[in-house]
């Protein structure tokens, strides 16, 4: 098991996807459960019982993916993320996946608590970072915002980096077994080169 914390737009989703296919692991993006949540909500008129969510069903339909980007999406799941209901609920969804992973040979999780609550037993554990006014350019290029939407950008980055570093309950924490990357000035491919040498020192199999 391979757990993966970090940042809004620090990478760690894209070293996440990377990693699942050089390593042919199976890779659940956390955050999206969060997501869905929030977007469920929202169309329930804030009524939606968590219990009834078929995340497996959303999860294998790439494109309904898209509009889980939003920054009304990702504000709203920011919020929600700090329900103890809701984290109990997404906890063993996650923990179930990354014990019986589909494919069988592994699995990496990413997201805020994997490596602290999630899965502390996991192998190897990755923490990623890096300066705020990068995570937000590489932010606003992701959801092809324009120039002038770069400051709000930098804005939402930083409430949401405080909301989930500052919540009482699984709080975004590098565990203290981690291993930090700061992908400020390194690009995706030189990200993924070290975290590969970190992780075949770990796991012998690889
Ligand atoms: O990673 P992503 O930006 O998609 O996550 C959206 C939100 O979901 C985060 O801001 C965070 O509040 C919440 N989240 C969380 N724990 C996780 C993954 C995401 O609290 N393991």
């Amino acid at each position: 098991m391979i757990a993966i914390d970090g940042t809004a737009g620090s990478g760690k989703g894209t070293l996440a996807i990377s990693l699942s296919k050089k390593l042919n692991f199976d890779h659940l993006d956390t955050g999206l459960l969060y997501r869905i949540y929030a977007f469920e909500s929202i169309k329930e008129g804030g009524k939606k019982q968590p219990t009834k969510i078929n995340f497996n069903k959303w999860l294998r339909n790439n494109k309904k993916l898209d509009c889980l980007r939003s920054e009304k999406i990702s504000k709203l799941a920011s919020e929600i993320s700090q329900s103890v209901d809701v984290r109990k609920l997404l906890l063993s969804y996650q923990r179930n996946f990354a014990n019986n992973p589909p494919k069988g040979k592994g699995s990496i999780i990413d997201g805020r608590d994997i490596g602290t609550i999630i899965i502390p037993n996991a192998e190897v554990k990755l923490f990623i970072d890096a300066d705020v006014k990068i995570r937000a350019y590489r932010r606003n290029k992701q959801l092809k915002l324009g120039s002038s939407d770069y400051y709000n950008t930098v804005k939402n980055i930083k409430k949401r980096d405080t909301q989930d570093s500052e919540r009482n309950i699984s709080p975004l924490t590098p565990a203290v077994d981690s291993f930090k990357i700061d992908t400020s000035q390194i690009n995706e491919t030189q990200v993924l080169e070290i975290a590969l040498k970190y992780i075949r020192n770990r796991i012998d199999f690889i």
